[in-house]
Order: C-alpha cells, then sequence, then structure tokens
C-alpha cells in the first residue's frame, strides 16, 4: 500500500511503501495533536520572530503550557534557519530528572531517537552525538562547559534557553552572569564579527522585572496566557501538627471517595525520611478498608534508583498511583494521570551559616512561586485539585519568589569558578543579587588556606586543576593530595563511591536509631538524582532482604574506609559469592565503578605525570592513615571535637584550633544515621572531619572519619597554627578592603 505522508506544514513532504511507515504517521499526528492544544504553540511565530530579533528573550507562560517541551524545538528551527547544523541550542534544567525525561520526551515528539538530533547530558551520564543538535542539561553541566576552553564565552552554541529560572539556585545566576557578559559582548562588538547567539530565558513564576532590568536593553518578554486545565486550590482550615500523616488521610481519602474513578495523587514532602513515614501510613489505613481499586504508593526521591520507571509508568486500570515526592518532582515534569497534588508547604533547603562558616540544609517553607509549580503538577493532561496541608493565611505570609540559593552558600567553589573565569576581582562580578561582600571575602580567604590562589589573590596552577574535576573542590583536592601519600587508586574509589552513597540502602542492623534522625540530604532538592540501576527492593522473607553494607565492611575509622572495603569487595566479588547477587546495591556499584574510570581518566589527562601505580603498600602502618590524611587536606575545614563531659555522643564544630585544643566553641552536633559512628553504642573518637552539616531538631554531621590532631598541622599548616584565627580574622577585613579598592 502507498501512504502519504503529512510534514506538519501541510506539504506531501514523501510517499512509500516503508515498514513502520504507519506508526511514524501515527506518532507525528499525535505530535501535532499534542502543539495545536498547547498555548505556546499558538504563539510558535510571534516567539520565533522574537528571538529572531532581540539578544535576549524572557518567555512566560503558565505550567503546562508548553514551554519546556516545544521551545526548544522552535528554537531549533530558527537555529537551522540562522546558522545551519554545526551548532547546538542548550535547554538547562535545574534538576536531572528533568533534563533526562524531558529530552526523552522530545525526542519522540520529534520522531528521533534519543541521542541522534536531541540529546542529553548530566553528570556522568551523556547521550548525544556529533548530530546533536538540542541538548537539554543541568545548569551545573552548562557553567562546566562555559569554564573549558571548548566552549568559552558559549562557543559551539547558537542559542541558550534557561527553564525554570525563578528556581534562582547558584548555577541559574552563575549562567544569567554568563549570559549577560556574553550579550554585552555581542552589543560592544556591533554585532558584526560576533556570531548569532541568543539567550531565551523562561519559566511560569519569574520576577519579569527583575530579569528584565538586570539585561542591557530592557529584553521583551512574551507572555502566554492560560494554563490548559484549572486547578482548584484548598486549603486547611486550622494548622496541623504532623504534615505526614495528614498526608497520607488526605491522599487515602481521596483514594476511597473516587471509587472506581481515575485519577492519581502526588504529595509533596520534605525527604526521604517523611516519605517512608508517609507511605507506611498509608498501608495502615489501606489494610482496615475495602476499595475497588489498589492505592499504589511510589517513593520519588533522588536515592531511589529506578524511581523515574515506576513513577512515569502508567497505574493498571485496577490500581491509582499516589507519588510521594520531594520537590524533585516540583519543576519540568509531567507526571500522566495526575489529578490531585497533596502539598506540606516545606523543603529541605541550602543554608549558609555566617556566623559558623558552614553550609547545612534545613526545613523550611517554600516560596508561592514554588506552591504554583507544585500545583502546576496537576492540571497538565486534565482539571485538577490541590491540597495545601496549611491555612490560607499561612499561605499568604510565604515569599513570593524562591530567595536566590547564591545569599545562602558559602560561595567558594563559586569564587574558584570566577576566578578560574578570568574575572579578578570575584566583588565586580555582575550577579543579579551579589552576595554579601563578607560572605565572598571569606571565601577568598578559604580558597587561600586550600591553595587555589595566591596571596595576590591569583589562581594557583592547582586552583585551575580543582576546577577541571566535575567534584567538590573539597574532593578534587584530596584527589590532587593523594598523589603525595601514594593513595591515588584509594581515593579515587572512595570519590566515585561517595557519588553513590545514599543510594546504598538495606535494612539497618542496629537498633538504636533516633526518631528525630532523618538519612536524607539536600541532594533531593538538587543536582543529584541518580538513574536507572538496580532494583526495587520488594519486602521479602529476611534473608533475602539486602543487607546494610556499611554494617557489613564497617571500617571502624569511619565512612570513607568503610566506602572503599564495599567497594573493593564488591570488585573483589564478595557480592556474588556471599549470596548478595542479587543485591539492589550491586547496580549502584556498577555505577560507582564507571564513575571511578571516568574520574581516573580526567585525572590521567589533567595531570599526566601522576602514577596511579605508584602506592603505598596496603600493609603498611601508614597506609590507612595517608587514605585520610589525602582527604584531609580538602576537608580540613570541617573538622569537629568530641567532648569527654558530655554523657553522650556530640561534637563540637571547631573551626579553628590552637595546636590540639579548641579556639573557638561553635556547636553540637551528632553523627548522622546514616555514618557508622551514627550508633549509641560506637566508639567515640575525640577527633574527626565531615562532609556536611544537616539541621533538624539537631544538628547533624554526615559521612565522617576519625584523625589525628597532628595531621591537621601536617596537611594545612598555615591554617592551624598558633594564632591563626585572629590572623584569619584581621585578613578577611584585609581581603575586603583590597577587594574593595580594587573596585572603586
Ligand atoms: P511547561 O514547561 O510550560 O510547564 P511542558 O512543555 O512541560 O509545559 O508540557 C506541556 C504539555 O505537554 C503538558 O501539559 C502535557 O499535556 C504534555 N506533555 C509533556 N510531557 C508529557 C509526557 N511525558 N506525557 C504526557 N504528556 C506530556
Ligand atoms: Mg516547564
Amino acid at each position: 500500500k502507498v501512504f502519504f505522508v503529512f510534514d506538519l506544514k501541510g506539504k506531501i513532504k514523501m510517499a512509500g511503501r516503508e515498514k513502520g511507515l504507519i506508526q511514524r504517521i501515527k506518532n507525528k499526528t499525535i505530535k501535532k495533536m499534542a502543539q495545536d492544544l498547547l498555548p505556546v504553540s499558538r504563539h510558535e511565530k510571534e516567539i520565533i520572530r522574537t528571538v529572531a530579533k532581540n539578544q535576549v528573550v524572557l518567555i512566560v507562560g503558565a505550567t503546562g503550557s508548553g514551554k519546556t517541551t516545544q521551545v526548544p524545538q522552535f528554537m531549533l528551527e530558527l537555529k537551522r534557519e540562522q546558522v545551519g547544523k554545526s551548532t547546538q541550542v542548550i535547554c538547562t534544567q535545574p534538576r536531572q530528572v528533568a533534563a533526562t525525561s524531558v529530552a526523552e520526551r522530545v525526542a519522540k515528539e520529534m520522531n528521533c531517537s534519543l541521542g541522534s538530533t536531541v540529546g542529553y547530558q548530566i553528570r556522568f551520564e551523556r547521550k548525544a552525538s556529533d548530530n546533536t543538535e538540542l541538548m537539554y542539561v543541568t545548569e551545573g553541566i552548562l557553567v562546566r562547559w562555559i569554564l573549558s576552553p571548548e566552549h568559552a564565552n558559549f562557543k559551539g552554541f547558537s542559542i541558550v534557553i534557561v527553564d525554570e529560572a525563578h528556581e534562582r539556585t547558584v548555577n541559574t545566576d552563575i549562567l544569567m552572569a554568563l549570559l549577560k557578559k556574553r550579550i554585552q559582548m555581542s552589543k560592544d562588538s556591533n554585532n558584526k564579527d560576533m556570531p548569532f547567539f541568543r539567550a531565551v530565558i523562561m519559566s511560569a513564576t519569574m520576577d519579569k522585572n527583575r530579569f528584565q532590568s538586570y539585561f542591557p536593553g530592557n529584553p521583551d518578554v512574551v507572555d502566554i496566557p492560560g494554563r490548559v486545565y484549572p486547578v482548584a486550590r484548598n486549603f486547611l482550615s486550622e494548622p496541623v501538627q504532623d504534615y505526614v500523616k495528614t498526608a497520607a488521610e488526605i491522599a487515602y481519602g481521596i483514594h476511597s471517595s473516587l471509587g472506581n474513578e481515575s485519577g492519581d495523587i502526588l504529595i509533596f514532602l520534605t525527604g526521604s525520611q517523611e516519605i517512608d513515614d508517609c507511605i507506611r501510613h498509608i498501608d495502615d489505613l489501606k489494610r482496615g478498608s475495602q476499595s475497588p481499586r489498589e492505592l499504589l504508593a511510589i517513593k520519588f526521591h533522588s536515592h531511589i534508583a529506578n524511581a523515574k520507571q515506576d513513577v512515569f509508568r502508567k497505574a493498571l486500570s485496577s490500581q491509582r498511583k499516589c507519588v510521594v515526592a520531594t520537590n524533585i518532582a516540583e519543576t519540568s515534569l509531567t507526571i500522566d494521570g495526575i489529578v490531585y497534588v497533596i502539598d506540606c508547604g516545606m523543603s529541605k533547603q541550602k543554608l549558609y551559616d555566617e556566623a559558623k562558616h558552614v553550609d547545612a540544609l534545613e526545613i523550611r517553607p517554600i516560596s508561592k512561586a514554588s506552591v504554583k509549580q507544585r500545583v502546576g503538577r496537576a492540571g497538565r493532561t486534565k482539571p485538577g485539585m490541590s491540597f495545601h496541608l496549611y491555612p490560607l493565611k499561612n499561605y499568604e505570609m510565604l515569599e513570593n519568589e524562591n530567595q536566590p540559593e547564591i545569599l545562602r552558600v558559602s560561595m567558594i567553589y563559586e569564587t574558584l569558578c570566577m576566578l578560574a573565569l578570568g574575572i579578578e576581582n570575584p566583588l565586580e562580578f555582575d550577579y543579579i543579587d551579589p552576595p554579601s561582600e563578607t560572605t565572598v571575602a571569606r571565601a577568598v580567604n578559604m580558597l587561600f588556606h586550600l591553595k587555589a590562589i595566591d596571596d595576590k589573590g591569583k589562581l594557583t596552577k592547582e586552583g585551575k586543576h580543582l576546577t577541571d574535576f566535575p567534584l567538590d573542590p573539597r574532593l578534587s583536592k584530596a584527589l590532587l593530595a593523594a598523589s603525595k601519600y601514594g593513595v591515588v587508586n584509594e581515593v579515587l574509589s572512595i570519590a566515585a563511591m561517595l557519588e553513590i552513597h545514599e543510594k546504598l540502602s538495606g535494612r539497618s542492623d542496629s537498633k538504636d536509631n533516633n526518631s528525630d534522625d532523618d538519612d536524607n540530604n539536600g541532594d533531593d532538592d538538587n543536582d543529584n538524582d541518580g538513574n536507572g540501576y538496580g532494583r526495587r527492593y520488594k519486602k521479602g522473607p529476611s534473608q533475602n532482604r539486602p543487607k546494610n553494607p556499611m554494617k557489613i565492611y564497617k571500617h571502624c575509622d569511619g565512612d570513607h574506609l568503610t566506602l572503599l572495603n564495599i567497594f573493593n569487595a564488591y570488585k573483589h566479588k564478595h557480592f556474588q559469592e556471599s549470596g548478595y547477587y542479587r543485591d539492589p546495591n550491586v547496580g549502584h556499584l556498577e555505577r560507582a565503578d564507571k564513575i571511578r574510570g571516568r574520574l581516573e581518566f580526567a585525572l590521567l589527562r589533567i595531570l599526566p605525570e601522576i602514577k596511579t601505580s605508584d602506592q603505598c603498600d596496603y600493609k603498611s602502618r601508614h597506609y590507612y592513615p595517608n587514605i585520610l590524611k589525602a582527604l584531609l587536606s580538602g576537608y580540613f575545614l570541617n573538622v569537629a571535637t568530641y567532648g569527654y563531659a558530655d554523657k553522650y555522643w556530640t561534637f563540637r564544630l571547631a573551626s579553628l584550633n590552637d595546636k590540639h585544643k579548641v579556639v573557638e566553641f561553635l556547636d553540637r552536633a551528632k553523627p548522622h544515621r546514616s555514618s557508622v559512628f551514627g550508633g549509641n553504642k560506637v566508639q567515640r573518637r575525640p577527633w574527626v572531619f565531615f562532609h556536611e552539616v544537616v539541621v533538624q531538631q539537631t544538628v547533624f554531621l554526615r559521612i565522617l572519619s576519625a584523625i589525628q590532631p597532628k595531621w591537621l598541622l601536617e596537611v594545612a599548616p598555615d591554617y592551624f597554627n598558633v594564632e591563626q584565627l585572629a590572623r584569619d580574622k584581621s585578613s578577611v577585613a584585609s581581603i575586603l578592603r583590597d577587594l574593595r579598592n580594587a573596585s572603586s
């Protein structure tokens, strides 16, 4: 048979007898129907025309209007018209799941395989080819690209779309500043010698005026009116004590009152502990009653390995899906079938404590913009309803916009990036909301102690290397130090294991968990989602349950060496032999192994002189201390000491010490439950270093290892010598003075 295929402009494109043709016609029709319904598609011409004429364009359109999936396709068309096939259109997303799942959807709409014309890249994962013209990437990836000479000043990219700009992550703000610089360059050179370049900034809820006044020449705004389907909002009359339980009750209430009617539910909570509790409540409610449908509760946070498949899979007609998520599901995603949204009004947020000089994570109320995004997850494929677990008057008291993250972090890494970009005075960098001068001065001071800059504030060779690795600069620093101690292989393995650490799952063998504890971290909300490895673990007889590898392979000196033990056990096939072959952790460990390979490759490319074979003998008594010293070289700013006067585990954060004594008392904290030091019956160690602080009812330290205080003097003699505290205080003041003088 002969079929006629019409392209979207209605012209006959080809006729033939090909295999798969019917499917393709069907796909095209589906795409066309989808586009016809979407508000953005009605503005296609206007959007393309506006971007063709202006260097910066803001697109504001209600959630579900088609920004994320359609606008990049329009831009692809414009780019092809203007420059042909050689360059790329980039669309950024604040979160990894969004980048990958939207790329998948768009590839389907464009009828191509993922990785051909449309691709994506997130940390440690890339699906793209030489022919890729439209890339969905996380914001962090784009910042990293701009730092590399290959893409300096956005070389190779013709149109950059920053999606969900209202999120105001640190990377959103850095990208805005970089885009502004790039646009200024085109303006200065009168558009003559600069190639075609456009910036498009999109959001459902952004503060238009703020972005408009930031960019030169008052950029044009395209307003897309109307959401696709209405969503009715409901608030509680009184505040509730336990929003986790209330969320479960409301979800169950919706489920039972719907009977056999369809409609899935999405619940927003703050972390994996709350999600587990909520699902337990739902299970309890289910037990007592009968419904024509089964209520299927699905977790969705960044540590769940194959969440994506389960979350997006259509429920059976005998089931109702109830996705219980962190704010990982807040933006960009369309989960088909969601009609009801339940919002607890809180999320876990990064917070920089000026007084304690630590980055911490805290559960705090969200902004109105976030509420709007959460509500917008319903009403995308049919009308919906939202239930907010707080009174309307509390809603009215919420901030309008997310507070820019840049005002809530220590800025150490960001300042390093600025210096690597050749910006000499970090105070002069043109952020939308500049961080406080003291924060910047302190960051400069820390970079000096990390030897990333010299005493003139110039980037050192080592400092440049720190930005070359796709890792936290403290961990990069540890990797660089590892060669000195002959433990490069070990630190590579640990660095890779840290990437999957939170995902290691298992039954906890100890009974001494604290109820105010939480095995969670802020990566839920950020950029650290895993991707489909491993299997979801189902309840079964206890011998089939996964054991917690942190307990089985525990090393008495702490979490880092325990992670190394786990990795080595996996490499030596212990997992398989001990019957853990079907352990879900094996999938994560495979991923760690892959990441390790990439890190090793990067290390050898940057420092070809490093010999990974030049190893400290593992039988030597210096072996474990050497590994810990290498790590401490990166983390010496995060040191805590244990107070023996206290009856239970307590840590004091020592920002500085005078030889072996704590000079400045800062705060009390406990080791986190996920740590091997986290139980009550664990041996107390007087000194540790840690990765991060999590603030809940109690302050927790995550990922720690024991050290000897004299190592501090070995790895950072300048920082820890006598009277450095006073000197540091005055040096922050003098840095500030210098920076101010330089910029005036
Ligand atoms: P916006 O970015 O403006 O919020 P999107 O481009 O993400 O909108 O999605 C627009 C619409 O496209 C959605 O409301 C939905 O109807 C449809 N859509 C997008 N992705 C999917 C998907 N994975 N499955 C089903 N429908 C989808
Ligand atoms: Mg979107």
